[in-house]
């Protein structure tokens, strides 16, 4: 019995195969998705929110430059009307509401609005203050373009640091779109490979097994395969070929019966007769001689009639069988009917083809034939006539053989005649 193995259907195992796949490409395909929300969300970040705060920046940083340049207006002018308009100005740019949003702007704002607006009325009354004003305002003239130059510079680098978070999202983005294609390219070459090794390789074996098959070779061994389908397949081929082999037993058997006499095995007298034609062509075109001869055995009637049919039966079989021994290979021999055998003799002249047939007649005469019933029949004559085998063909031979064969019994039978020639016995 053969050890039982565990096989699968491989539609089972192929869609399980594909169900993974497609839960690890829609995981990867959903992760994928969630970095694209990402750099989405950047670049909103960036057109939203990022244009508005730069300018917000900016602006700030223009106002306190404006409120240092009107306080330096304010203390280096002689015109009182133009240090009124610097301090109307800065008043102006310090209450504006964007500027106290912030409170260290507003803080510094409301600084130099308070010193600039102390400085203009003292130096309406006289002028002569100037110096410690400006001695005064130095400090917070340098702090507000400190301000200012760091708000520049902060409405300068802010878009440059969510442009960077938006690369690394990005980046990341790519890194997992390349892991995905490579899983997918992975798991495909998987998938073929075990396509190619469990199920096209068995096939392409049954494949190769059918053509040994039909060109009449005999089935090799199927590679093992754990696929139900090639199994099968694989069983079904074993149990076509072996009743292939079945048929052509039997249709060997059948072509035996159909050109063989059943009772004593030589050929029949339609297959010798086909046998015949084709050796006498071969003969004549290698310009070789041949003889056919009719051999009929004498009195057989009284065999069956003083024994029995069995025992002519026999005695049948028997001289089949010595005739065909005494006889040598490349001749033919048939029962050519009832008690009649016809033969041709390959090769021979008429002096050989003589001295064949009398071993014939002497090899009947002398064997001693045991009856179905135990009893000894010592010999049996037999008549034999002889044709050389002419131009007219394989017919005519015969019929000049058969000629023979009535002179020879006409003569007294236990004999061979050849043509006119009698051989006495
Ligand atoms: P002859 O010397 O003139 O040939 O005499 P014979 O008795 O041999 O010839 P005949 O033609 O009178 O008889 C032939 C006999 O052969 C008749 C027939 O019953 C017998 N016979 C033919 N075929 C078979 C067979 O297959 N089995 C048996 N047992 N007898 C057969
Ligand atoms: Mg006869
Ligand atoms: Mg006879």
């Amino acid at each position: 019995m053969p050890a039982a193995h565990r096989d699968f259907r491989s539609i089972w195992f192929f869609s399980l195969l594909a169900g993974l796949f497609m839960v690890v490409l829609l995981g990867a395909a959903w992760l994928i998705d969630q970095q694209q929300q990402q750099v989405q969300q950047a670049t909103q970040n960036l057109q939203q929110r990022m244009g508005p705060e730069v300018l917000r920046l900016q602006r700030l940083g223009r106002n306190l430059l404006q409120i240092h340049h009107e306080g330096d207006r304010l203390l280096l002018t002689d015109s009182k009307g133009e240090r009124r308009e610097a301090l109307l100005l800065v008043t102006l740019v310090s209450q504006h509401p964007s500027l106290q949003q912030d409170p260290r702007v507003a803080q510094q704002a409301e600084r130099a609005t308070q010193l600039l607006g102390e400085a203009a009325a003292d130096l309406a009354r006289s002028t002569q203050g100037r110096a410690a004003w400006r001695a005064r305002w130095e400090p917070l003239a340098a702090e507000l373009m400190h301000t200012a130059d760091d708000l520049m510079s902060q409405a300068a680098y802010l878009p440059g640091t969510d442009l960077a978070a938006l690369t690394q999202v990005a980046r990341q983005a790519r890194y997992q779109l390349l892991a995905t294609m490579v899983l997918a390219g992975l798991f495909s070459l998987v998938f073929l490979w075990l396509l190619h090794r469990r199920v096209l390789q068995p096939l392409l074996g049954v494949h190769q097994a059918l053509l040994k098959l039909q060109a009449g070779q005999a089935l090799p061994m199927l590679p093992r395969s754990a696929v139900r389908e090639v199994v099968v397949l694989g069983e079904a081929l074993n149990t076509l070929a072996a009743t292939m082999t079945e048929n052509e037993l039997v249709r060997h058997q059948l072509e035996f019966q159909a050109h063989h006499d059943s009772l004593t095995g030589l050929p029949n007298r339609r297959h010798f007769m086909a046998q015949a034609y084709e050796l006498l062509h071969r003969l004549r075109r290698e310009h070789r001689p041949a003889l056919v001869g009719m051999a009929d055995l004498d009195f057989f009637k009284r065999v069956n009639d003083e024994h029995s049919h069995a025992a002519g039966d026999e005695v049948l079989r028997q001289c089949g069988r010595l005739l065909r021994e005494a006889l040598r290979t490349q001749d033919l021999i048939c029962r050519f009917g009832g008690e009649e055998f016809a033969f041709v003799l390959v090769g021979c002249d008429v002096r050989a083809g003589l001295a064949l047939a009398e071993r014939l007649r002497h090899t009947l005469e002398r064997h001693q034939f045991i009856l179905p019933d135990g009893k000894v029949l010592p010999g049996m004559t037999v008549s034999i006539g002889l044709a050389p085998m002419g131009v007219d063909g394989l017919e005519k031979a015969l019929g000049e053989a058969d000629k023979a064969l009535y002179r020879a019994k006409g003569e007294g039978r236990n004999r061979v005649v050849l043509e006119e020639r009698t051989v006495a016995a």
